[in-house]
């Protein structure tokens, strides 16, 4: 597979390069290019096929001959070890429920593909150290998604005592390749922390640092295989109906679903969701790309004014020869957000802000004939609090999550300076 950097399109690399690095030059995001297309006749047989099967068919015709198939399908095998199962909602509305894995999010699938790539990539001789921050999410599914893997080493930054009690339990006590430090001091900092070691050549080379970057092209990949999941459980007449609305922060979830249309998935329409931080739809009503300062809503993994993959979609669409108009697309407000999660509870489906949202756009915007599917891409025990509040009645917390906020935290405890951050590094 070559993929062609956005910002440098004489840049071109390896599928393996692409993930190792995750930005090109200039921070450009890397881009397949050959887009691949199957058949009408193949894509009807690999609806018929398991989840597993299938998923590698479709990672396969992107990424080539770097992997072999029957390693890239045992990949495939370890990342996806969870349902994404489609929720009956209305007789004309479901929900493609994404939360079924380690850390109750999608970002699981993308996660975990990655982890089994880079890890497949580096050899078993090479030891790599995934260094990162979090203010939440990202370092569970992170931290999830590398446990127990032999030749890599993840180290979490995170603000001690900003983020949730039980996000900290999530990740913090895991053990074993997983290391996680309470920063004495706020997001920003470990931030600041982490740019530090990147920066610091000598340290970079002796320890492998990379940083499964959320931008990396193979969790993209990897979630275009539940787009196929999808459309394979629904009935025959509904397949060619399909209007899919995805919530959307950074516009990865939304890239996968078109890079699925593209591949020839019959997707008539896809929409694209947000909370207040309405970027792209202002863009698409008005024709101007105007970031407002980012405001925090119900919604917040979508709290994003500035979506670092928007710049994949345009190309998508310009390679396809796709008109931006026939995108659909819809902002909605906390106030609205709320009412949709007590609307949909009324239709007896337990939901959260996220998916939420999606949901109310696409029942606002769908057409006689057509069938609806919204991406749950959240679990609601994961916004506990505020679905609790919202609708009122209280959340038991699934198996896992409960068993694991019985455990110790495992955390180190550091301040906030790098000299302390580089000898940890190079000496635990
Ligand atoms: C990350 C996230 C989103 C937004 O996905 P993007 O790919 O960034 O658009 C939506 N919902 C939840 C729960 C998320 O964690």
């Amino acid at each position: 597979m070559k993929l062609y950097n956005l910002k440098d399109h004489n840049q071109q690399v390896s599928f393996a390069q692409a993930v190792k690095q995750g930005l090109g030059n200039q921070q450009g995001l890397f881009f397949p290019l050959e887009l691949p297309e199957f058949e009408l006749t193949d894509i009807d047989a690999m609806l018929e096929l398991d989840f597993v099967t299938r998923s590698s068919k479709i990672l396969a015709a992107f990424i080539g001959d770097e992997i072999s198939p029957h390693q890239l399908q045992e990949r495939v095998k370890q990342a996806f070890a969870f349902p994404a199962p489609v929720a009956k909602v209305t007789g004309d509305i479901a929900c493609l429920e994404l939360f079924h894995g380690p850390t109750l999010a999608f970002k699981d699938f993308g996660g975990r593909f990655m982890a089994q790539m880079l890890s497949y990539i580096s050899g078993a001789d090479e030891q790599i150290t995934i260094l990162t921050a979090t203010s939440g999410d990202t370092g569970a599914a992170v931290a999830h998604a590398f446990y127990g893997m032999e030749n890599v080493r993840v180290v979490i930054l995170y603000p001690q005592g900003k983020i949730s009690p039980l996000q900290e339990k999530l990740f913090c006590t895991l053990g074993g390749n997983i290391q996680t430090i309470a920063i004495d001091g706020d997001f920003d900092a470990c931030q600041a922390l982490v740019k530090q070691a990147f920066d610091d050549e000598a340290l970079k080379q002796a320890i492998g640092l990379n940083s499964a970057n959320s931008i990396n092209i193979s969790r993209l990949l990897a979630q275009v295989c539940y787009y196929f999941e999808a459309v394979a459980q629904l009935p025959q007449e509904q397949r060619n109906q399909l209007v899919i609305s995805v919530p959307s922060g950074n516009f990865g979830d939304l890239t996968a679903g078109l890079l699925a249309k593209s591949l020839g998935l019959p997707v008539k329409r896809f929409i694209a969701a947000t909370n207040a931080n309405d970027t792209v739809p202002r863009f698409l009503a008005e024709g101007e790309w105007r970031p407002n300062a980012t405001v925090a809503t119900l919604s917040n993994a979508m709290d994003v004014s500035q979506p670092n993959n928007w710049p994949r979609v345009e190309e998508l669409f310009r390679r396809k020869t796709w008109r931006l108009k026939d995108l659909g697309f819809g902002a909605v407000d906390d106030e609205t957000t709320r009412a949709s999660m007590r609307e949909l509870a009324e239709l007896g489906y337990l939901s959260e802000p996220h998916a939420a949202i999606a949901y109310r756009v696409l029942r606002d915007q769908l057409r006689e004939g057509e069938y609806g599917l919204f991406l749950g891409t959240a679990h609601p025990a994961k916004f506990k609090e505020s679905v609790e509040e919202i609708l009122d009645q209280t959340l038991p917390l699934p198996d896992a999550l409960a068993e694991r906020a019985e455990l110790p935290l495992l955390s180190h405890q550091m301040a906030p300076e790098f000299a302390s951050l580089r000898a940890f590094l190079l000496n635990q």
